[in-house]
């Protein structure tokens, strides 16, 4: 009962919010800081909710099941990626995004090359575990709360002090989540009416087509791949399914950030039945490498680009497109903006002008909003697949055939 409370209060603060944007109009950034204290608050809970979420989640999956369950998820990460490009790549090519803004060749491209493979890997390991987690580099405490939680569960009966203080931890974390939901609504008002009032109808005219198939992409991939996936795998009713979680997307769309909505996302996911393990395990490594909204963006943003500037691209670079955009949004953070900035390593694949990154970064947040939106579903899809196919039962009520607890 209460928390359907909140999310009414926070769609009303969207309401406003966009009343309050486009009646204020720029002057709306002076209501800016009220979003970005909901930012950080939520924020503020992400290094110690994926910490003790993941160890602990590591450490319940014993041996053989974690490969088994790290294999899957990073299964249903990808696999549904591979739809998120060939959306993105469809509906680019189908319509031309971008034609006839006849910016011409840029000169002097400069050159921004990706950093060389060793390089990312070598990144993933931390040297000192204190400093990843004061400057919230999430693939680095991913890395170390993998290895923790697993010697954890080794251990065994001495470790079980340590994973009883993790497991109040997350306990505690999840409460901290519940008060911050009540801040939520105007943090969401404050942030809905900056982006209302910053990007006036104007600024959009010339990027409305990107901005519909960005959009577009992004409602196919969650309604048809995701529903049908979800359909299939778990054996629920979808739209039954979408509906329980959409908390999760909402802030998403709201704060542009992955890993601020991962206190929602983990609530969201236990309400559907999802077991703290599998919870724990799949969406914090979900929250950092795992973004379709991200890769779907990237494709379209790449095509636009090119025929803004008037470049044909061929087969073979789309390819190189879709395949770059895939490790782009692997390597892009779950916060605002991340995915433009990684788009560089996605120009720079085909040598497609970086300067095209400038020229889309004006909209960028009203893409980011949806492909956050996408970023979190895939999570909550992917956590609800694991679980399924590790022989949990999701919420009975969410399953077709009628009758609580019918085998799936
Ligand atoms: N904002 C996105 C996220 O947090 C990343 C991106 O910019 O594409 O999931």
């Amino acid at each position: 009962m209460k928390k359907i409370g909140i999310l009414e209060r926070v769609l009303i603060g969207f309401g406003l919010g966009i009343i309050a944007g486009a009646i204020l109009g720029p002057e709306a950034a002076a209501l800016r800081f009220f979003g970005t204290i909901f930012i950080r608050l939520l924020s503020m809970l992400v290094v110690p909710l994926v910490v003790s979420t993941l160890a602990v989640g590591v450490a319940g999956i014993s041996g053989v099941k974690l490969g088994r369950v790290f294999g899957k998820t990073l299964f249903f990460y990808y696999v549904t990626c591979i739809f998120a490009l060939i959306i993105g790549l469809t509906l680019a090519n189908a319509t031309g995004v971008g034609r006839g803004m006849e910016l011409g060749q840029l000169r002097d491209v400069a050159q921004v090359t990706a950093p060389p493979f060793s390089e990312v890997l070598t990144n993933i390991v931390p040297t000192n575990i204190v400093d990843a987690m004061a400057k919230t580099t999430m693939l680095q405490i991913i890395f170390f709360t993998l290895m923790f939680g697993v010697a954890m569960g080794l251990a065994g009966r001495t470790a079980e002090p340590v994973r009883a203080v993790l497991g109040g931890v997350a306990d505690i974390m999840y409460r901290v989540v519940g008060m911050v939901m009540w801040y939520a609504p105007i943090g969401v008002f404050a942030l809905i009416a900056w982006t209302v009032g910053n990007h006036g109808l104007a600024v959009l005219r010339p990027f409305a087509l990107l901005i519909a198939i960005v959009y577009i992409g992004c409602i196919v991939h969650v309604f048809v791949v995701h529903a049908l996936f979800v359909a299939y795998f778990c054996r629920v009713n979808p739209l039954k399914f979408l509906v329980r979680v959409k908390d999760a997307p909402i802030f998403a769309f709201t704060t542009a950030s992955s890993s601020a909505t991962l206190p929602v996302t983990l609530r969201v996911v236990k309400q559907v039945g999802v077991s703290d393990g599998i919870a724990g395990f799949v969406l914090p490594i979900g929250a950092t490498v795992n973004m379709d909204g991200t890769a779907l963006y990237q494709t379209v943003a790449a095509v636009f680009i090119a025929n803004a500037f008037g470049i044909q691209l061929t087969i073979g670079q789309q390819l190189t497109i879709a395949v770059t955009a895939v490790l782009a949004s692997i390597g892009a953070a779950g916060v605002p903006g991340a995915g433009l900035i990684m788009l560089m390593t996605v120009l720079t694949s085909v040598g497609l002008p970086l300067e095209g990154t400038a020229l889309i970064a004006g909209v960028d947040r009203i893409l980011d909003m949806a492909r956050t939106a996408v970023n979190v579903v895939d999570d909550i899809t992917a956590a609800a697949m694991v679980a399924t196919t590790e022989g949990e039962r999701l919420s009975p009520d969410l399953y077709r055939s009628s009758g609580p607890g019918v085998a799936a």
